[in-house]
């Protein structure tokens, strides 16, 4: 299929059922995870960023132990440990889940077995239920591990009390998944998004988990809504983020939307589309990363015909 997500599973060689991919697939090739850094972004108010190849991490820290919400790939898991003992001397406690992509949730079974009280959307654990019926090798993304599986579910939302401040845990209509979760350090001022936003180049939208183009370009009228001029957002993946950076997001998005649409129209049909290169002067600002052209063009033209009327 077209995900980041089942790309980076392809990338490392797991048996997964994934069907064929039938586009020019973003090719990952894991780091030399020895070599990977967790680097750690001090934003004030005892919240922290983790940043590394995976997706953010949000941590806040207070004496009652530690929130973590997202939790890298495995094998970062034990800087991903030492990076949040650098930070406070209290034991992990929660972690939430923003999504279910194994890039967050795959050092989950680590921090289930040290006992660790993991939170999601009802979707996000209903596909890692489901990802790990396909009964992966141990040491794989989404083998059978029971602490891996999350324990509380949030249907609307749901509040943390911790380190004297609020955090508010939002799910938000499908966007990136069905189940995206968005977390607001309220005193802090901080948003952290998950993958609904990439900082800086093409979004992923995960249509065979319930991701859509309009539920993305949507959400970014919320986050604006929510943010003020100080605001700082945690992306999925990227640096940190402001509430301009998401306008300027959405009207690339939206934008993208429109020229798919346009093709279509005009009875274009997918590697017709490919091939006539609409992006290329978004593509300077937006294509250097993860995220390539033709694929974005694939999942957004799937997504709009599918849609149709
Ligand atoms: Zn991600
Ligand atoms: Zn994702």
């Amino acid at each position: 299929m077209k995900t980041l997500a089942r790309t980076l599973v392809l990338a490392c060689s797991c048996l997964l059922s994934v069907a064929a991919v039938s586009r020019p697939s973003e090719k990952f090739t894991l780091p030399d995870w020895n070599k990977t850094p967790v680097e750690d972004r001090d934003l004030g108010h005892g919240v922290h960023m983790l940043e590394s190849f995976g997706g953010n991490i949000g941590v806040l820290a207070g004496d009652e132990g530690v929130l973590l919400v997202d939790a890298e790939w495995p094998q970062l898991h034990d800087k991903v440990v030492a990076a949040v003992t650098h930070i406070s001397p209290q034991p992990v406690r929660y972690l939430v889940n923003t999504h279910w992509h194994w890039d967050h949730v795959g050092g989950d079974g680590s921090f289930g077995k040290a006992g660790v009280v993991i939170f999601s959307s009802e979707q996000t654990r209903e596909h890692i239920v489901e990802a790990q019926k396909g009964k992966a090798a141990p040491g794989t993304p989404y083998a059978p591990d029971a602490a891996a599986i999350p324990v509380v579910t949030v249907v609307n939302g749901v509040k943390f009390h911790l380190a004297g401040q609020t955090v508010e845990v939002i799910h938000v209509p499908p966007a990136h998944t069905d189940g995206d979760l968005i977390v607001r350090y309220v005193e802090a001022d901080i948003i952290q998004t998950g993958d609904t936003f990439f900082h800086g180049f093409y979004p992923d939208i995960d249509q065979p988990h319930g991701g859509t183009i309009d539920g993305m370009i949507a959400l970014y009228d919320t986050l604006y809504k929510m943010s003020g001029p100080n605001t700082r957002i945690i992306p999925g993946h990227g640096p940190v983020a402001n509430r301009d950076d998401v306008r300027e997001y959405q009207g690339m998005l939206r934008e993208v939307r429109n020229r798919v649409a346009k093709a279509i129209a005009a009875g274009m049909t997918e590697d017709q589309l490919v091939a006539s290169h609409p992006l290329d002067d978004l593509d300077k600002k937006w294509g250097g990363n993860l995220i390539k052209a033709p694929y974005l063009l694939g999942i957004v033209y799937e997504d709009l015909k599918a849609h149709q009327h």
